[in-house]
């Protein structure tokens, strides 16, 4: 038996097309998620929920649950955080994709979001996996920081075994020696998971690099290799924000950067739903 039985392309013909509130992820839509590191506030969230809504953006992105380095930096505002995003959802009718950082807090987030985002730092805790097998979201898969290709498609094989088929895979940069990028993005991923799976796979130049210069220019190349859609982070005000400001887009590089992978997504066949 393989031990990808589920997840490789091997395992069913055709490639799996995931539908969330009329967003199709996984066929020739390039779908744009895009959204703060973190909810701040419920006029940060609006402000920006309008912005997205505005310039094309297809699902909005923001965590409430934030996986921090230290203690003491800001961790998200929990409940009231979703709150927030679904009522964004509401108003701009963009399905939310944010992280669930802890299996106790499956049903609570599943209840508020549409999409569940497992982070980098636990893309190998594989109790959370089984558990999200048993819901009915989506899952977005982000790749672990030194996880191997065969180990990010092991993970979606548990939470694809636990009842769940609807995983999709997210590139967001992996540790190397380079220090000059916060991460360094492995772009070859998209065409692995290509060869290897029949899921979506998007990219998310944000985290891969830590800066928001080189997130057009990388976008537009994740686009250009097949990647199915991006997840930047984009922020009202990044001076200001409360985390990966320095990573954020502004709504005028966000507007530059819809702009800019349209012209790409149409050169390789995708086209965007603006
Ligand atoms: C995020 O998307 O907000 C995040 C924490 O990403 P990662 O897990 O890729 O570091
Ligand atoms: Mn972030």
């Amino acid at each position: 038996m393989s031990p990808l039985k589920l997840v490789s392309k091997k395992s069913k013909t055709g490639d799996t097309v995931i539908e969330v509130n009329g967003v199709s992820i996984g066929d020739n839509q390039l779908v744009i998620m895009a959204g703060p590191c973190a909810v701040e506030s419920r006029e940060q969230i609006m402000e920006v929920a309008d912005i997205l809504k505005a310039k094309g953006a297809n699902v909005m992105r923001g965590g409430a649950f934030k996986p921090r380095t230290s203690p003491y930096d800001f961790q998200g505002l929990a409940e009231k955080g979703l709150q927030i995003l679904a009522e964004a959802s509401e108003r701009t009718g963009m399905p939310i994709v944010t992280e669930v950082l802890d299996a106790r807090d499956i049903e609570m987030v599943a209840n508020y979001a549409h999409i569940l985002q497992v982070g980098s730092r636990n893309m190998q805790n594989f109790s959370l996996l089984k558990d999200l097998g048993k819901v009915e979201n989506p899952i977005l898969l982000k790749r672990g920081l030194s996880a191997t290709i065969h180990e990010w498609l092991s993970a979606a094989e548990y939470i694809m075994s636990a009842g769940n088929p609807n995983v999709i895979f997210c590139e967001r940069g992996i540790r190397t020696f380079e220090n000059h990028t916060r991460n360094t993005l492995d772009l070859s991923a998209v065409l692995a998971i290509k060869e290897l799976s029949h899921l979506p796979v998007i990219v998310d130049p944000s985290h891969a690099t830590g800066k928001w210069e080189m997130v057009i220019p990388l976008s537009r190349a994740a686009v250009a290799v097949g990647a199915d859609g991006l997840l930047v982070e984009v922020h009202p005000d990044p001076a200001n924000a409360l985390c990966d400001g320095a990573q954020s887009l502004n709504p005028e590089s966000f507007g530059k950067l819809m702009n800019e992978v349209e012209f790409i997504a149409s050169a390789v066949g995708k086209s965007m739903v603006i």
